[in-house]
C-alpha cells in the first residue's frame, strides 16, 4: 500500500470515529441542557406570574399584559380545581397541585413538565410545557448522522486524498526519474524540482547533487578507459606494422634489425604506459600513500641527472643541477625519484638541440623548492592550464614518436606531489624554454599529513 493510501485511510477512520464520538457526546448532553433550560424556563414563567398577580378573598387580579402563553410555557391560575384566568393545554393530564415542584407527566399526547407557584389560599399558578421526547431526538439525530458522516468521511477522504496527492507529487517526479535513468543508463537526467524548503525537495536536491558526482566520475571514468585504450593502441598497430615488415624481409639483416629496435623502443614506451597507468589507478583507488623516510635529496637529485644525462647529450643539451651539498628531506623517496624523473626528461624531451636544462633545488619557509627550467620550444599560454591534465600533450602529433610521453608525466608529477602535501605550479614562455616547480614540505608525518 503507498504512503498515500496509509495516510488517508488512517486519518479518515480516526476523522469518522471522531465524528461519531462527538456526535454522541453532543447528543446526551444537549439532551440533559434542553430538559435543564425548559425545566428553568418554566420556573421562572411561573414565579414571574405569581409576582403580578394579587389575590383578594375569592378574587383574583393581575395586569392586562400578563402572557398566558409565551415561548411554548401556559400559564394557568386556579382556584383548588377551577382554572380562573389563563390557558392550560387540554391535552395535557391533570395533576394535584404542588409548590415549586416538578411534575413529569405524560399521556398518549405526549410528555409534559408541569410545575405550580402557590398563591394564597386555594390559589395556584400553575405552568405547563411540552417535554421533548429524547427518543424521537435521538431517532432523527441517527438519521441524520447516517447521511452526515458518510457524506462527511467521503468528502474528508477525497479533499486529504487530493492534498497528499499533491505534497507527494515530487515523490512521483523523484522514483519516475530514478526508473528512467535505471531503465535507460541515462545519467544525465536529473529530477529538477527547484528551490523548496520540504523534505522533499530536499531529497531531490541530494539525488540530483549525487547524480552529478556519478556522472562526473563515470565520464571521467569513460574517457580515462578510452584515452589509455587510445595510447595503446599506437604502439600496438606500430609493433604489428614492423613485425610484418620484418618477417617479409628475414633475408636483409639490416630491415629486421632496424625493425626490432623500433619494436623495442615501442615495447618500452608500452611498458613505461602501463606502468604509469598502474600508479594512476592506484592513486584512483585512494592506495597511493607516502611512506616517508629521511634521505639525501641533493644526492637523489645527482643520480637522476646522471641517470639522464645519455638522453641529454644525444640532443648536445647542458644538463646541470645546482642545490646545496646535502639537502635533507623526509618524503617519500620513490615518489620524489619518479617527480624528478620526470620533470627533468620532460626538459630533455621539449629542450633545444643544443640547449640546457636546469635542476635546481633549495629549501624555503619549510619546504624544499624543486625547479625545473630548460630554455626549449616553451608552452603557449593556452595550453599552461590544461597541462597537468591526464593524457593532455600540446602536440599530440608527437604521440606517434616512440620517444614522446602519453601526457600522463606531469597529472603523475602533480599527484604525487600532492600526495605528500605539496604543490606544482609552472612558468613558460613559447619558443623561449619553461620552468617547473614543485614544493615539498620538508617534513610530513605516517600519513602524509604534513607537520608545520
Ligand atoms: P608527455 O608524456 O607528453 O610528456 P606530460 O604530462 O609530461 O606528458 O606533459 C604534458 C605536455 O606538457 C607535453 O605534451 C608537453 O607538450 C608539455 N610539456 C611538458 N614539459 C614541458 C617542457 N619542459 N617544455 C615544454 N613543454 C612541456
Amino acid at each position: 500500500m503507498t504512503i498515500k493510501k496509509r495516510i488517508v485511510i488512517w486519518y479518515t477512520v480516526w476523522m469518522a470515529l471522531l465524528v461519531g464520538i462527538a456526535a454522541a457526546v453532543l447528543f446526551s448532553a444537549s439532551g440533559a441542557l434542553l430538559r435543564r433550560e425548559i425545566i428553568g424556563e418554566l420556573e421562572e414563567a411561573i414565579y414571574d406570574a405569581a409576582g403580578d398577580i394579587i389575590v383578594k378573598g375569592d378574587e383574583v387580579r393581575f395586569d392586562d399584559d400578563l402572557d398566558f402563553f409565551d415561548d411554548g410555557i401556559y400559564i394557568s391560575i386556579w382556584n383548588g380545581s377551577r382554572m380562573v384566568a389563563g390557558r392550560f393545554p387540554e391535552e395535557a393530564p391533570s395533576s394535584p397541585f404542588a409548590d415549586g415542584m416538578l411534575q413529569e407527566a405524560s399521556n398518549d399526547e405526549g410528555g409534559w413538565y408541569i410545575m405550580d407557584a402557590a398563591l394564597s389560599g386555594p390559589f395556584y399558578v400553575r405552568g405547563a410545557a411540552r417535554s421533548y421526547d429524547m427518543s424521537l431526538i435521538a431517532t432523527s439525530m441517527q438519521r441524520l448522522l447516517l447521511i452526515l458522516l458518510p457524506a462527511i468521511v467521503v468528502l474528508a477522504a477525497a479533499g486529504g486524498y487530493f492534498i497528499v496527492r499533491r505534497s507527494f507529487l515530487p515523490a512521483d517526479r523523484v522514483i519516475a526519474t530514478a526508473g528512467d535513468i535505471a531503465g535507460s543508463d541515462d545519467l544525465s537526467k536529473r529530477i529538477g524540482l527547484g528551490p523548496g524548503k520540504d523534505e522533499i525537495h530536499q531529497m531531490a536536491a541530494a539525488f540530483d547533487g549525487m547524480m552529478d558526482r556519478i556522472e562526473g566520475a563515470f565520464e571521467r571514468e569513460k574517457q580515462f578507459t578510452s584515452d589509455a585504450s587510445h595510447e595503446l593502441r599506437t604502439p600496438i598497430a606500430v609493433i604489428r606494422a614492423e613485425a610484418e615488415y620484418a618477417s617479409s624481409h628475414t633475408d636483409d639483416p639490416s630491415i629486421t634489425g632496424e625493425s626490432l629496435a623500433v619494436i623495442s623502443a615501442q615495447a618500452g614506451r608500452m611498458s613505461k604506459l602501463v606502468s604509469e597507468l598502474l600508479s594512476m589507478a592506484r592513486a584512483e583507488k585512494g592506495t597511493l600513500r607516502p611512506d616517508p623516510e629521511l634521505f639525501d635529496l641533493s644526492e637523489l637529485g645527482e643520480m637522476v641527472v646522471e641517470s639522464l644525462r645519455d638522453k641529454a647529450d644525444e640532443r648536445h643539451i647542458t644538463l646541470n643541477m645546482k642545490a646545496p651539498e646535502h639537502l635533507e628531506l623526509m618524503a617519500d623517496h620513490g615518489m620524489m625519484t619518479r617527480i624528478l624523473i620526470n620533470l627533468v626528461s620532460n626538459a630533455i624531451a621539449y629542450g633545444r638541440d643544443g640547449g640546457w636544462v636546469l635542476l635546481r633545488l633549495s629549501s624555503r619557509n619549510g619546504a624544499v623548492l624543486i625547479e625545473v627550467e630548460d630554455n626549449g620550444i616553451g608552452i603557449a599560454s593556452e595550453h599552461m592550464e590544461r597541462i597537468w591534465e591526464r593524457f593532455y600533450q600540446v602536440d599530440a602529433a608527437r604521440t606517434a614518436d616512440a620517444s614522446s610521453g602519453s601526457g600522463l608525466g606531469l597529472s603523475i608529477v602533480r599527484m604525487l606531489a600532492e600526495a605528500q602535501g605539496g604543490s606544482v605550479e609552472a612558468e613558460s614562455s613559447e619558443g623561449q624554454g619553461s620552468t617547473f616547480r614543485v614544493s615539498i614540505p620538508l617534513h610530513a608525518d605516517d600519513d602524509g599529513s604534513v607537520l608545520r
